[in-house]
């Protein structure tokens, strides 16, 4: 397995929010998760990126626990990519400087090289034009391809993204959707937390269903969008269904 977590425990004062949440990930695979708001979605995946520390359990990367405080979260973090819902890229700074920036200066890598493959990324998502432009000068859509791009200069292992269509106006989405399918189309392994049901359905190899911060249920997308097992996920899709999200 490329990702294994396993028993993965998190409280932020008294409130449980990843109870014992086991998820397995293999190369190539693409994994969607869904779950109403506050199910643990956005805490797992920063718990994998160690952006926030777990309390209890394990989370291996190619089979070494990179939960063990004894390693260096800086290098985790450029095996493991995370894109958020909202770009965050600094304003001040050319699109250019925005990507090349956590390469040169955290992971300490050759400037030219950064730039080189910077600039290839921004070729083959048809943004090399923006190279020199400021994220202001950009649409929505560009700002996130953008920052998708600024994940995978580092050449990730796995790459993680946090309701990445959801701050877009919606003629916008397209773009960035189609940039993950290209990106799934060369095997990149992905964990996607969504509410655009129709996207994970069309992309995930497996959608995994968190409630109360544990994975309930988890299969094809056919088989938990289409005829879930569980009451609970079909509670959640009707009201999906019912908001017309599916
Ligand atoms: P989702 O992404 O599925 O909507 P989150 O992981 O964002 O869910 O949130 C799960 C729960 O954890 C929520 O109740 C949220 O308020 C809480 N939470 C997340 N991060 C923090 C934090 N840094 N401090 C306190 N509570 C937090
Ligand atoms: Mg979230």
């Amino acid at each position: 397995m490329l990702l294994s977590c396993t028993d993965v425990r998190k409280t932020f004062g008294g409130n449980v929010v990843l109870d014992g949440l086991d998820l397995e990930v293999a190369e190539h695979e693409v994994v969607a998760l869904i779950g109403a708001s506050g199910s643990g979605k956005s805490t797992l995946l920063r718990c994998v990126n160690l952006l926030t520390e777990i309390d209890d359990g394990t989370i291996l990367l190619d089979g070494a626990e990179i939960t063990d405080p004894q390693v260096n979260p800086d290098l985790v973090r450029r095996k493991i990519g995370l894109v958020f819902q909202s770009f965050n890229l600094f304003p001040h700074m050319t699109v250019l400087d925005n990507i090349t920036l956590a390469p040169t200066r955290v992971h300490k890598r050759a400037a030219a090289e950064t730039r080189d493959q910077a600039m290839t990324w921004l070729e083959r998502v048809g943004l090399a034009d923006k190279a020199k432009a400021f994220p202001d000068g950009l649409s929505g859509g560009q700002q996130q391809r953008v920052a998708i791009v600024r994940a995978l200069v580092n050449s990730p292992r796995l790459l993680l993204l946090d309701e990445v269509t959801s701050a877009l106006d919606p003629e916008l989405v397209g773009e960035v959707l189609t940039m993950i399918r290209d990106l799934k189309a060369e095997g990149m392994t992905m964990v996607l937390a969504t509410h655009e049901m129709g996207f994970a359905k069309q992309v995930a190899d497996r959608v995994a269903f968190l409630d109360n911060g544990r994975v309930l249920e988890q299969g094809p997308p056919e088989q938990v969008l289409g005829d879930p097992v569980e009451p609970r996920t079909r509670q959640f899709l009707t009201r999906i269904i019912e908001a017309g999200r599916l």
